[in-house]
């Protein structure tokens, strides 16, 4: 029992990894973990209604032909979960406030991911036994993940553009059913060949959504006001650079902020706090401009003396 109970652990361990990543990291902003743990908690929760689905459906990966393991593995497990997956990061996060940035929608996409296959992975192991749970960790965690980075590209590009937003998140969801559908064709068709040809499809996945990820990275939907941290304009509650003087829409004049004024990332407008290297929601760096003027005053230094 005690070592089913770590084996259980250990197919939880990314999912709380993930979230306490998320909690240190964001811990002067909790709206921020909070939808997080929201998004995380919905898809967990929807396990049971996908688990009753696929009940109902007898939607399992083995089947007597090759047409009906087609027709599951495309047509009922993919899109259900998929679904599911989705609907955690749609009622949990996607019209919030808190859906600052695009590359958000890989960081939702991800948690669902996550929550589902934690929950999917504690009841695996406690059916089939510990033995299941290096596969569980090395194949389906990261495979879930990869399948919902996908849609979740859609939807951080569809949260910030005005029309064909729901065409935009169906694309990248069909997209991702193709992929889900495919892994699961393979474990059908050949389960003990499973890990050969699984291991390519997760490489290429892999670096599709690396690229995903670095093309929402690019994009930002704020104006770009330089890459300094940004403070609040205290007359026209305008995101002002701190280190500007004035407000670049009222033109007030800012004094020099205090260590505890409010800091926001200049890409996402997050709220960081004033030492932080890298932005923990959009993950770009923050030390670029404040380094490049250190040296700027060094080299200014260095002439006054010659
Ligand atoms: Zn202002
Ligand atoms: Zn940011």
């Amino acid at each position: 029992m005690v070592i089913e109970i770590s084996y259980v652990l250990l197919g939880v361990a990314p999912g709380i990894l993930w979230l306490l990543y998320f909690f240190i990291a964001n811990r002067n902003e909790e709206e921020s973990f909070a939808s997080v743990f929201r998004v995380f908690c919905w898809a967990a929760t929807f396990t049971i209604p996908t688990a009753i689905a696929e009940r109902i459906l007898n939607a399992t990966i083995q089947k007597e032909s090759i047409q009906d393991s087609l027709i599951t593995s495309f047509l009922l497990i993919a899109p259900i979960e998929e679904f599911f997956k989705l609907l955690a990061v749609w009622i949990g996060a996607y019209r919030r406030s808190d859906f600052r940035a695009p590359i958000d929608g890989i960081t939702y996409a991800i948690t669902a991911a996550l929550g589902f296959v934690v929950v999917e992975n504690a009841l695996y192991i406690l059916r089939l036994g510990p033995s299941i749970v290096w596969s569980r960790l090395l194949y389906a965690t990261p495979g879930h993940l990869l399948f919902s980075a996908l849609w979740g590209y859609s939807m951080g590009m569809a949260r910030f553009v005005r029309v064909g937003e729901i065409s935009v998140v169906i694309k990248g969801f069909l997209c991702s059913v193709g992929f889900h559908g495919l892994y699961n064709l393979l474990v059908a068709v050949s389960p003990g060949k499973a890990k050969i040809t699984l291991t390519p499809l997760l490489l290429v996945l892999f670096v599709i959504v690396i690229f995903l990820v670095k093309k929402l990275r690019s994009v930002s939907p704020y104006p770009f006001l330089g890459d300094a941290l940004l403070i609040i304009c205290p007359e026209c509650e305008a995101y002002a650079p701190e280190a500007s003087g004035t407000c670049p829409r009222c033109g007030f004049a800012l004094s020099k902020p205090d260590p505890d004024t409010a800091r926001f990332c200049w890409k996402c407008r997050h709220k960081v706090s004033p030492d932080a290297m890298r932005c923990p929601r959009c993950y770009v760096s923050l030390k670029k401009s404040s380094l490049a003027q250190d040296e700027a005053t060094a080299l200014a230094g260095l002439h006054v003396k010659a």
